[in-house]
């Protein structure tokens, strides 16, 4: 078996405070003497049984961690330290979604807010050997005015290199807000560039999916994992190119499968699905980029030749330029080519 943190492979979902390490979290804690909820730094904080687990005590407890971070060194150390542990694990590609509006009042605004994180991006990308980039993200439990505010922020740093804005992502509790409200903030998007990228089909199933795919056009979906549940959906979705920010740990995390082994990762792929794993939080579902790898190969039982195949779709589908992407592919070539 091959080293599965030698594996190229890009990192398409992973939110920004979420990055964070237990440690890092407790650090910045002590430093505000911020309280926070015990099991935020027992770690497992939502390794509780299925029927307790669910997007209500996630977001609290992500609340209470984004509640930490609160100056423009704090923001600048959680983009570095995820770059550092992606690069450590074989990313070489890593695109962060942040929403900026709840550091925005630290830092003197939502636009040094997003300048402080593609600079701190860049400077990551240059220390640690990989290309990060950003995805800004709006929030559903916010007005659909604020969506459109951060699109055409977004839409100012557009690019597809380091320090650059690669994406525009929609997050927060799927089941909040309609979702064809959000699809000015969407075209704003897609007219600078920038991939569609927002949350969807994990709280909700497939009739969802379908909705975002008229509604938000969207390049990529967080999550959609619930296509699965509808062969004409997850059909659509493969006929469209759509990629998918397939995030198993936090899916069993939120509740929404009892077990890794329940996450339809197979099928996905089955279907022509070009599939690209993610942490999503690992501050809050205990595990990162490579460990979603670890546990296609150990449960699913994917071989090294398919888990080279999802190393190659997560670079297919990452905003990297046509040369990096190259060189990124012959990387996989070469780690399946070496010796077992
Ligand atoms: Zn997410």
């Amino acid at each position: 078996m091959r080293d599965l943190a030698r594996l190229p492979k890009a990192h398409l979902h992973l939110h920004f405070t979420g990055s964070l390490s237990v440690g890092s979290l407790g650090d910045l804690a002590r430093e505000r003497g911020i309280r926070v909820p015990a099991t935020l730094l027992d770690g497992d904080p939502l390794r509780v049984p299925a029927t307790q687990r669910g997007w209500f005590r996630f977001q609290r407890l992500y609340d209470a961690a984004r509640a930490c971070v609160r100056s423009e060194a704090d923001m600048r150390r959680i983009v570095d330290e995820a770059a550092a542990a992606d690069a450590a694990e074989g990313s070489v590609r890593l695109e962060l979604q942040v929403d900026p509006t709840s550091y925005a009042p630290f830092v003197g605004g939502i636009t040094p807010a997003v300048e402080i994180v593609l600079d701190a991006a860049k400077a990551a990308s240059a220390a640690h050997g990989l290309e990060v980039a950003v995805v800004v993200a709006a929030s559903r439990i916010r007005h659909p005015m604020d969506a459109r505010t951060l699109a055409r922020l977004a839409a100012r740093y557009a690019g597809e290199g380091p320090g650059e804005v690669v994406g525009f992502g929609l997050s927060n509790d799927e089941r909040s807000g309609r979702t064809d409200t959000f699809a000015r903030a969407f075209r704003i998007a897609r007219d600078a560039g920038l991939a569609a990228v927002p949350h969807g089909g994990e709280l909700l199933g497939p009739d969802h999916v379908s909705v975002l795919l008229d509604e938000l056009q969207p390049d990529r979906l967080g999550h959609g994992v619930r296509s699965a549940e509808d062969p004409a959906v997850l059909a659509d979705i493969v006929g469209r190119g759509i990629a998918l920010e397939v995030c198993p740990a936090s899916n069993v995390g939120l509740g929404v499968y009892p077990d890794l082994a329940a996450v339809p990762l197979r099928a996905l792929v089955e279907a022509g699905a070009e599939v690209a794993l993610g942490a999503d939080d690992p501050l809050l579902f205990g595990s990162r980029l490579v460990d979603q790898y670890e546990a296609a190969r150990s449960v699913h039982g994917f071989s090294d030749a398919e888990l080279a195949g999802l190393a190659r779709s997560s670079i297919r589908a990452s905003r990297a330029s046509v040369g990096s992407k190259a060189t990124m592919l012959a990387g996989v070539d070469s780690w399946l080519a070496a010796p077992a």
